[in-house]
Formats: C-alpha cells, sequence, structure tokens
C-alpha cells in the first residue's frame, strides 16, 4: 500500500539529501564527525568543472541538521556563479560547522575541519565565512595548504573586505550608468544598509565620490563612528525601503526584497554586498524590472572577496586582485546589457553568462 505524500518536509525525509530542495545537481556532499573535538560540519562541492571549489566555512548554531544542509546547498552553488561570473578557474564550494562559534569554537575543532578539507585533496578549498577570523583560517593552514584567507605575515591576503567593498562600488557605477546615463554618483542619494566591513568602505568610496549617503545599521554605536568618521547622514525614517533614494545598497543582511518591500522601494538602482538580496529571484526579481528598478546581482558585484582570495591560490598579488575586481565594472554593464536585449532579469542573465562558461569548459575538457 503506498502512502500518500502531502509534504515538502515528508519528501524531504524520504531523499534527505538528494531531495532538498537546495539540492541542485551538487557533485558531492561531504559529512564530517568527530566525537571528541564536538565536530559536526558538511562541505558541500556544487561543481568543480571550472576548478577547484573554493567557498568559505560558516559556523552558525543552526536549529537542525536540515537547516545546515540546506545552508550548505544554497551557499555551494552560489559560490559556482560567484565564480564562474567573475571570470575565475573555480568551482563552487562551502562548508558549515554546526555550532556557536563564540562558545564552541577550539583550536582543536578547527584543526580537525582542516584535516576533513585535506582528505578531500584540494578538490576542496576552504576560507573565511560568518563565524571565522582570519586566524581561524591560520590554525587550518597548520594541517592543510587548502585553505585561504590566511594572515599576511603567513602569505596570505588577509582581510578580504575592502577589496569586495571595491567591487561592489564598481558594480554601482555601472548599473547607475545603466540607469540614469552617467556613473558619476555625485549628488546621487545611497542609503547603505549595514555598516560593518564592507558597509563602511563602502560608504568611504561613496562620500569622496561626492554622493548623498544614508545609513542605516542595527548598531547605534556603528551610526555613529561612521557617520562621524565620513561625514554620512543617519537614516531616522520609519521605513527605509520607502525612502526617496536614488540607490539603494543592502549590505547588512540576505533577503531584504521581498514581498513586503519589493513593490514598496523608491530606488533606482539596488546594489550592494549582501549574498542573496532576494528572497525569491523568480518572484521578485521580475517585480522590479517591472518598475524599472535596475537591480546589479549580488553575486556578480560582491566577489571582489573570492577575487582576492583566489590570487592566493598561485602567488598573492593585490594589484593584479584590483584590477580583476576593477573589472566588475565591464561585466557588471555586459549582463545588464544582456539582460535588456533578451528579456531577462539581470539575476538570471548573470547566471545564463556563468551557466555558459561552465558548459564550454565542459566541452573544452570532454576534447582533451
Ligand atoms: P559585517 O558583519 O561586518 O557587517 C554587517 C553589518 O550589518 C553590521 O554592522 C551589523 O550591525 C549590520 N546589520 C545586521 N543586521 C542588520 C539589520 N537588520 N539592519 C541593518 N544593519 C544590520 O559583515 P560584512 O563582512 O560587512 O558583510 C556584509 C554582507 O556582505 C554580508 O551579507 C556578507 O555575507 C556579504 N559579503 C561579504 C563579503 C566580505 O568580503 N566581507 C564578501 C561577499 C559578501
Amino acid at each position: 500500500m503506498t502512502s500518500e505524500i502531502t509534504t515538502v518536509k515528508e519528501l524531504q525525509k524520504m531523499d534527505p539529501v538528494f531531495g532538498q530542495l537546495s539540492f541542485d545537481n551538487h557533485e558531492q556532499i561531504v559529512f564530517c564527525n568527530d566525537k571528541d573535538t564536538g565536530l559536526r560540519a558538511i562541505i558541500g562541492i556544487h561543481n568543480s568543472v571550472l576548478g577547484p571549489a573554493l567557498g568559505g566555512t560558516r559556523m552558525w548554531n543552526y536549529a537542525n541538521e536540515w537547516e545546515a544542509l540546506n545552508d550548505v546547498l544554497r551557499l555551494s552553488r552560489g559560490m559556482t556563479y560567484k565564480s564562474a561570473v567573475a571570470g575565475l578557474n573555480l568551482g563552487g564550494g562551502k562548508a558549515v560547522i554546526i555550532g556557536d562559534a563564540k562558545t564552541q569554537k577550539t583550536p582543536e575543532l578547527m584543526r580537525k575541519f582542516g584535516e576533513f578539507v585535506h582528505s578531500l585533496s584540494g578538490r576542496y578549498i576552504t576560507a573565511e565565512d560568518v563565524g571565522m577570523v582570519t586566524a581561524d583560517m591560520d590554525t587550518v593552514r597548520d594541517v592543510t595548504p587548502y585553505v585561504t584567507g590566511i594572515s599576511e605575515s603567513r602569505g596570505g591576503s588577509g582581510n578580504p573586505s575592502p577589496v569586495t567593498a571595491f567591487g561592489v562600488y564598481m558594480g554601482m557605477k555601472a548599473a547607475t550608468k545603466f540607469q540614469f546615463g552617467s556613473d558619476n554618483l555625485e549628488g546621487k542619494k545611497v542609503l547603505v544598509q549595514g555598516i560593518g566591513h564592507v558597509g563602511e568602505t563602502l560608504v568611504d568610496y561613496l562620500v569622496k565620490e561626492g554622493a548623498l549617503v544614508q545609513i542605516t545599521d542595527i548598531s547605534e554605536t556603528r551610526l555613529e563612528e561612521v557617520s562621524q568618521k565620513y561625514g554620512a547622514t543617519i537614516f531616522r525614517g520609519d521605513d527605509l525601503y520607502a525612502a526617496p533614494v536614488d540607490i539603494y545598497a543592502p549590505c547588512a543582511l540576505g533577503a531584504t526584497i521581498n514581498d513586503e518591500t519589493a513593490y514598496k522601494i523608491q530606488a533606482k538602482v539596488i546594489a550592494g554586498a549582501a549574498n542573496n538580496q532576494l528572497a525569491n529571484e523568480n518572484v521578485h526579481g521580475p517585480i522590479l524590472q517591472e518598475r524599472g528598478i535596475v537591480y546589479a546581482p549580488d553575486f556578480l558585484i560582491n566577489a571582489g572577496g573570492i577575487i582576492n582570495v583566489y590570487g592566493e591560490i598561485a602567488h598573492y598579488d593585490k594589484a593584479e586582485a584590483m584590477r580583476r575586481t576593477e573589472n566588475i565594472y565591464n561585466t557588471t554593464l555586459e549582463i545588464l546589457g544582456y539582460a535588456n536585449a533578451n528579456n531577462l532579469t539581470p539575476q538570471k542573465a548573470a547566471m545564463a553568462v556563468a551557466e555558459q562558461r561552465i558548459e564550454q569548459r565542459k566541452k573544452e575538457n570532454a576534447t582533451k
């Protein structure tokens, strides 16, 4: 007798990995467990056609294993697109460690994690993500060479955030040119949401160019600091999405473009650092397009960080990383043009360009 399946949850229980909604033909998923250190981690390798799967390790207190698996599947897939569209010879991967980074992260746990990374012989290369700092990558480096984002004193590239901010700035200028006919940000009203590592440097670039910058953050201390340092105005309105600005730069959380905000946003350009800004790319991307808002795809314009650590794989050269990051300007213009010509949203256009590059390489590899 066959039982009736009614919910996605039930389906997922039957096919807990390949049946996950976020599963998208991932090549390999590695579950790592170590009783002594308490390590429970998942490494997701989404696609390695273009090169080794590079992506950060996130340590997060996930509510359950489903959430952790879903996160690693989603994030590793995102890395495939990010590297492919940035023109890097890298595949997409990501790792999650289940636990509280503040209380459960120990050098022993990080070393054990490094051993698991090493066991993949370079198919996956790790880096820093939420819950990790450069010192953790240095610990991982003690047991494996398959790690980037290590300290400059150890030959690494250090903090990627300033490079990410530069790339976002380039992407924002390109999207502004596409929308307004000129990439000059002088006098443009820009709202930066989240003035952390990336947001603050972005504010610096914007203020220097003469943009009228407003900032929001959940930290009042940060707001005061950044406002005083750069002369940016603290946004004090009730609803930042309805603010009459030219450009909205999400640099805090993902999914800020959602059912509640997509019809409300007044900005004519959206360009920021946060990952996965569109709550649903199939729904919210088209709404922005219909409303004439130019959306610079997040994974395209926040690639400065990965471009920076990419340089570490051979020999790190800061100037080369900045040159490649500057090119985000050209790539963004190309993709916005391609989207327009093919009646695609910019997000779908960027994904198509990434997929074309992967398919092309697959063909080349097959004929070798
Ligand atoms: P961060 O943690 O340094 O800064 C985030 C800031 O956002 C903090 O100041 C925080 O107080 C603020 N914030 C949190 N919730 C908020 C809310 N609801 N409203 C307003 N502000 C809020 O992070 P970061 O390194 O600057 O990264 C920012 C975003 O860019 C993240 O989504 C990150 O995943 C993404 N990103 C970062 C890099 C990088 O190189 N750091 C690379 C690619 C993508």
